[in-house]
This record gives C-alpha cells, structure tokens and sequence, in this order.
C-alpha cells in the first residue's frame, strides 16, 4: 500500500462545494414522499450524467438509481443515500424551507418536509460522486464504486424494492457497503460502532373479528372492543415479563380502531404495533407472544374469525461488519480526529440500508454524520440540554449545511478509498 494517506489525496485535489449548498437547498425545498421520489431522482441522475464518468441504470424498484464507475481491478464499494422524504408540515423558518404539499399514498393531501435529513444524503453522495471520479483523484484508487440513491426508506420498503426488481443484475455485486444518516449530534463529527448501531423496527397491524349487533343485547354478540382490549393490555407484558431484562426491546400500541357509535356493538376491531428489537432472537420472541396473545385472546372471546396479522413495515437491525467498521475506525479517527466517536450509542431508531448487504451475505457499516450548529450543540451540552434540540422527523430539524455537508462528502470519500485503496 502507498504511504500517501487519504486525507492528503483529498487535499491535493479539494472540491468547491458552494454549488452543492444550492443543490442542498434544491432537494430541500422540493421534498417528495416515500415511492413518489421522481423528480428528486431524476434531477439526481441528469447531475451524475454531467460528471461524465458514470453508468446510470435508473427506475431500479420504483425511481431507485444506482451510477457505476469500473475503474481497474478491485474491490467494489456501494456508498448509499436515501431520498424520500416525511408527511410534515415543516416549522425551521428557513429561508430555503418547503412549502410543498402532495397527495399521499391513500390520496390525502399532506404537507412534505425533508425532516430526516435525506436530502443531506443525496447532496453528500452527488459531490463524493464528483470528487472520486475526478481524473486527479480516479489516478489515486483502483476497483469499482457504486453510488445508489434508494428510494422509499421511511416506509422501510426501499432496498428491498431495488433487491426485488434485480439490483444486483443490473450492476456489479458489491464487495462492501456503506452508508451514512445526519444526526441530532455535533455538526460535522462522525460517530460509528462495530456490531449493531440501529435497532430492528417492525410494525404490524392486528384485526381481530367479533359478531356486531345492538348495545342492549350483549349475549347476541362477541364484542371486539372488549377482545382488543384485553389484548391491549396483555401485549403491555411482552417486554416486561417474556424479554430478559439484560436484553432490548420496545412494544408500542400506537393505534386501536373499533365502532362506529355509542349503542352498536362493531364486528371488528383493529390494533397498530409497533416494536423494536436489537437481536434478532428477540424480534422473533415478540412476534411469537403477539401471536399467542392475540389468537389465545380471541379464543377466550369466542371471536368467529381467526385474527389477521398484517406487517407493515419491517427494519432489520443495522449491523456493523467488524472487520469493516475496524478498518473505517481506523481511516476515520486518521482524517476526522477528536472529530470521530468510535464507539456511539446504539439508537432505537431504525433503517432499512443493511437490506442491501445482509441478504447477500455482503460486508457493510453505517455511521452517524453530525448536523447541529456547533456553537448551538456545544451551548445545549454545557447546560445539559441537547434533547430539547430539534431532531430527525421534527418540524423543526434544520442540519446546519456547513461544516455537515464537507464532512458528510469527506466521510463518504475516506470510506470508500479505504477499501478501493487497498490493491494500489
Ligand atoms: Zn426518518
Ligand atoms: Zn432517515
């Protein structure tokens, strides 16, 4: 291996980064909802198409894109980036805030906000895109490098709808994965763990049937309000009772819909979960007692119909590789310095990136990039406030766009010539 380090090949060729703070502003002002990311994706492609370098495949599961550069014998690294954005009305005040509404999925007007930061995403990769394919730093490394814009995230279908529609057949398979997510944390630091950094996150919704009728007559029907209700109240002992208490996991009801009116008793009723798990031993624990629970109850009730459990939304738990996440330790604490947290906390938040490696059995790391005003972040630490900070999926979640955006393109850049730096 040279002894050039990869912060000095990234000095010796720096980008000027002031027209991806317009293109940020773009993508902010014109946010789109998960499965309707058009727009976004195709300004996306027609600027990879102006760097000239790349093999864009586009409308890969819905408008996923991927840009290939085969640049000599190698490994091949897929840097990822979300696009969609979130059904809210957005409160920063900024002056390049959204004021765009569209119709959702059910065909409901909603306000749409880029209130998780995935229009960082798309800007980090596009100027990383730029960058590594430039003829001064292409000379530095030797494989392939993937940029992939996924869509549909929030609704944790994305990565998956590109797996579905034969990603992998369109383009190289990679040897590594990675990708990046702003985070309410300090803007321009990089945090990053080996092993798992995000929790696994399901939701399901449970119908379960009764026999409806009139509120006098009771003994006519099998009431579902009361059915549900005991298992409203039997779920709250999932985590409580079933889960090791050294373990992690979360059960949330977050919904429960039955009846119409006051004196008739409904013939169903419908309950939303939500749970969150790190290990998958223990996804697989909570889904089970649901199953019980829900059928055992509905037996109790004498309920006419089996229940039926439909998924909703299903995130895997974000696993770090070690092998890669040591490696990027490595090359991050070298570039970023005190600037890189080696070891940050695991969140309960979850992400459906690690689909696009682990089902393939392909190595890959995720980290956090930091989005809050240093000043801001460093005031709200000494006082012990950074949680009254807006975050991600707030109305008021405002990443700084500097120093986020260079650190979030310097991430993505050391990161992939970690690996496409290892043949030269
Ligand atoms: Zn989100
Ligand atoms: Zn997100």
């Amino acid at each position: 291996m040279s002894q050039t380090s990869i912060t000095d090949i990234l000095n010796s060729s720096p980008l000027d980064l002031t027209p991806y703070e317009s293109l940020y502003k773009h993508f902010h002002a014109n946010p789109e909802l998960s499965c309707q990311e058009k727009n976004t994706s195709e300004k996306i492609a027609s600027h990879l198409a102006s760097l000239n370098a790349f093999e864009i495949t586009t409308n890969i599961g819905g408008y996923g894109l991927t840009a290939v550069l085969k640049n000599g014998p190698g490994k091949t690294v897929l840097l990822r980036a979300d696009m969609d954005a979130l059904p809210v009305k957005e409160e920063t005040g900024l002056p390049y805030a959204s004021t765009v509404t569209m119709a959702d999925a059910d065909g409901a007007i909603k306000p749409v906000m880029h209130a998780c930061g995935h229009d960082m995403h798309i800007t980090a990769l596009l100027a990383a895109s730029e960058l590594l394919s430039s003829p001064e730093i292409r000379k530095r490394w030797s494989g392939t490098l993937i940029a992939l814009f996924q869509p549909n995230e929030e609704r944790g279908h994305g990565a998956a709808s590109m797996l579905a529609d034969g990603l992998y057949n369109k383009i190289p398979l990679p040897d590594i994965c990675l990708g990046q997510h702003v985070m309410r944390l300090r803007g321009g630091s990089i945090h990053s763990k080996r092993g798992t950094i995000m929790a696994a996150a399901d939701s399901m919704r449970i119908t379960v049937f009764g026999r409806g009728g009139h509120g006098s007559l009771p003994h006519t029907t099998v009431d579902p309000v009361l059915l549900a209700a005991h298992i409203v109240v039997r779920l709250q002992g999932v985590v409580s009772r079933e889960i090791n208490p050294d373990d992690v996991g979360v059960l949330t009801v977050g919904s429960l819909v039955a009846g119409q009116t006051e004196n008739v008793i409904a013939d169903k009723a419908e309950i939303g979960i939500d749970f969150r798990s790190v290990r998958v031993e223990t996804r697989d624990a909570i889904v089970a007692a649901v199953e019980r629970i829900v059928r055992a109850e509905c037996l109790a009730s004498g309920s006419p119909r089996e229940p039926i459990f439909t998924p909703t939304r299903r995130f895997p738990p974000t696993f770090n590789t070690h092998d890669v996440a040591d490696k990027l330790a490595v090359s991050f604490g070298d570039h970023f310095g005190p600037d890189f947290e080696p070891d940050t906390e695991r969140t309960m938040v979850a992400e459906d990136f690690s689909v696009l490696a682990t089902g393939r059995g392909i190595p890959c790391c995720f980290w956090f990039l930091g989005g809050i005003d240093q000043e801001t972040w460093d005031g709200a630490v000494s006082n012990g406030s950074t949680g009254e900070i807006p975050g991600n999926h707030s109305a008021r979640f405002a990443p700084v766009i500097q120093p986020t955006l260079k650190a979030g393109v310097e991430a993505l850049c050391v990161a992939a010539l970690t690996f496409l730096r290892e043949g030269v």
